[in-house]
Parts: structure tokens; sequence; C-alpha cells
């Protein structure tokens, strides 16, 4: 449609060149659409259109948003610049305009002329919610508060307009990708709530179709279903394998850093799977501190000086989280060590790793041992 972008562009710029931004449109622009206003004091954006999706954002008391689409309790909303999906529980429907951008790049503006300093820009087809207008200039919700666009270039986006694709990706049509997962359910569809109706194994290979929010539909010996996207990697490959059968921690991942040289991150597949299963499920709760991991063992395992452990790639040292939100170093008797944080964190440990031992030395936390040293980190090491 690219003659007809430029044409509808064309027309825009010789408005704006005849009209000079003196237009007198009318006090209450008459625009089609929905809007929702935000009722929770924070509210996540995700993906998709259920708590399996992973989230994306977080929004707040009082923003409104424009909705794309509701579809079982979920409303898809524009946020920003993106699109993105949230409860439908914690937003009320709120009575205002939606204009739809109509330029190719639209400034937006802290007052209603062009005398007022910039502070963004709209893009073609992306929506606002219309408070009001002075002259030819509505007041829009932009970011955290409100904003001025120009009202030739908003318009009400016609009722044939198709709305647009939640997050469009590029469709990856037959990718391979190898399942990095022991056993992995695929699905009749993109969430748990679907019928499972095959059971994939470590090391199957796989060709992605298309995506969605964090799942992926796949073909496998004939048969198409859908399998969380977190279990597999690009190409016939599994991740390397140093000879002791070890794979190596990436410096970060959601919900997770680490603070230690690469050489140092070497574990067994179960342990760098489960702490990346760790970050996920961290980084769903909150976005900082994230979870900080320290030495694991070397490439080949074998000796590793300073410890007496850290062999096998069973071992891991993590730190405590701190309770300002900062991410460093942190000792249980600190002002600002989290032992809430902690305590959490060495939940999931337990249950996402088959723990064996936890060396850690906050006394009020549950399943754990005294160890010189581990005021600092804690020591999880899991089955060999
Ligand atoms: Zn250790």
């Amino acid at each position: 449609m690219l003659g007809h972008s430029l044409s509808s562009m064309g027309r825009a710029l010789m408005v704006a060149v005849i009209a000079g931004g003196t237009i007198a449109a009318s006090a209450s622009p008459a625009l089609a659409g929905d809007a929702v206003e935000v009722t929770a004091s924070r509210l996540y954006v995700r993906d998709g259109g259920s708590t399996g999706f992973q989230r994306m954002a977080i929004t707040s008391r009082g923003r409104i948003h424009p909705v794309l689409r509701r579809s079982g309790g979920w409303v898809l909303i524009q946020f920003d610049q993106r699109l993105g999906w949230s409860s439908g529980q914690y937003l009320r429907n709120r009575d205002v305009s939606i204009g739809v951008i109509s330029a190719g790049a639209l400034n937006v503006r802290s007052g209603p002329s062009t005398r007022y300093r910039l502070v963004g820009r709209l893009t073609q087809g992306q929506r606002v919610a219309v408070l009001g207008s002075s002259g030819a200039w509505y007041r829009i919700t932009f970011g955290d508060g409100e904003a001025w666009v120009h009202g030739d270039y908003v318009g009400n986006g016609g009722t044939s307009t198709p709305p647009p694709q939640p997050r469009p990706q590029p469709q990856p049509t037959g990718v391979v990708h190898t399942v990095t997962a022991s056993a992995l359910n695929m699905r009749t569809g993109p969430s748990t709530s679907n019928a499972v109706i095959r059971r994939l194994m470590r090391g199957n290979q796989v060709s992605v179709t298309r995506t969605s929010g964090g799942w992926s539909e796949v073909v496998h010996q004939g048969r198409s279903g859908w399998v969380s996207s977190r279990y597999l990697v690009r190409g016939t490959q599994l991740p390397p394998r140093s000879s002791g059968g070890l794979i190596n921690l990436p410096a970060s991942g959601a919900g997770f850093t680490t603070y230690q040289s690469s050489y140092r991150r070497w574990g067994s597949p179960t342990m760098i799977y489960g702490l990346q299963r760790i970050g996920r499920r961290w980084a769903q709760e909150r976005t900082r501190p994230r979870m900080q991991v320290g030495d694991i063992s070397k490439e080949g395992g074998g000796q590793f000086p300073p410890h007496a452990s850290h062999r096998y790639g069973t071992d891991a040292d993590v730190r405590p989280a701190r309770s300002n939100g900062t991410e460093g170093p942190v000792s249980i008797g600190q002002s600002y060590y989290s032992r809430n944080l902690t305590k959490r964190l060495i939940d999931l440990f337990y249950d996402e790793l088959p723990i064996t031992l936890m060396l850690f030395n906050d006394s009020s936390i549950p399943r754990r041992q005294y160890a010189s040293g581990h005021h600092n980190h804690f020591h999880a090491r899991i089955r060999r």
C-alpha cells in the first residue's frame, strides 16, 4: 500500500502548507473508538491475553489507553508506541475519542502550537486517546501525562480499517529449532490451558511456522501444535557442551545477570536451564534487582580454587537480593539486604532445581545451612 501512504502523506503536507495550522477544527473531534482507564496501581502489559504470556511493560493507575481488541476478559491496548494485552479486570471503560494517526510521522508537543517543545513522535496507524482540543490541536494522553498533536493528522481510521496486528513479527516459516527441555508438551494452542497432543524430547527438531507471545507453532513429524518458545533453540544443534557435558550460562538473560567471567559459568544442563527458568519466574515478579549468579564451574569441570566444590557444574553461587532495587554485593548484616526477596529467590531454587544442599548464613531462612563465608552469597548444589 505504498501508493496509498504516499498520497495521504502528500495530502497531509499540502494541508499543512495551505492552512499553516490555523484551521478551525470543531471543538470536539468526531472520532470513533474505545478507550480504557487503568484502575490498579500497577498493571502488567503482556505479549498475549493470558498470564502465561511474557510481561512487556507496566502501566499505572489513571492512564488512559486506546483499545484495539477485546478477547476473553483481556484487552489489547495501545501502550505508548506498542501494543499489548492487559487484564480487563483492572480496566474501566472511558468515554473519550480515539484518533488514528494518518501522517507518516507526527510530532507530539507539550502545547497546542509548533512553538511548544517536541516531546515525541507517533507514526501512521497508531492510536491516541483525544481528551480535548484547542484550535486545530488535539490534547492526547501520552506517556505518563498529556501532550498535543495537530488535528490534521489525526483521523477516525474508518470503520472498515482492520485492527493492527499485535506485535507483528517476521514469519519464521520453517526455521528449524531444537528442543532443549527433557520433555516438552506440544499443545493445540498457545497457552497451557490447551490440550497436550504430543510430548517432544530433548534434541527433537521442529520447524517453527509462527510465534505468538511466548509460544511457537511448530511442526514435528507431520503434526503441528504449539510449544513454549523457552525450550527451543534456533538451529539443529543444542548449545555446545564441554568435554564434561557442561553448558555455559550467558552473561545475562530474562531476570538474571552474572558477576563472574564466562569461563567460570559452566554448568550441567539441569543447572543452566534451571537457572534460566528461575530468572524468568523472577522477572515475572519484578524487574529489579535481577538474580545475580556468580561461580558455577570451569568448562571441563574439575578443581576450581579457591572453591573446594564447584567441580561438576552442579554448584552455583548467587548473591542475596538488595532491598533498594539496586544490584551488587550485599551481606546479610547490611541494612539494604532484603531477607524477603532472598527467601523468595531461594524458594524458586527449590521449585525449579533438585536442590541437595543450600549454604547460606541468614538463620531466619528455612532449608539452608550455615557455612563459613556464605554471608554474601548462597551456594546451591543440585543432584549430580
Ligand atoms: Zn559456592
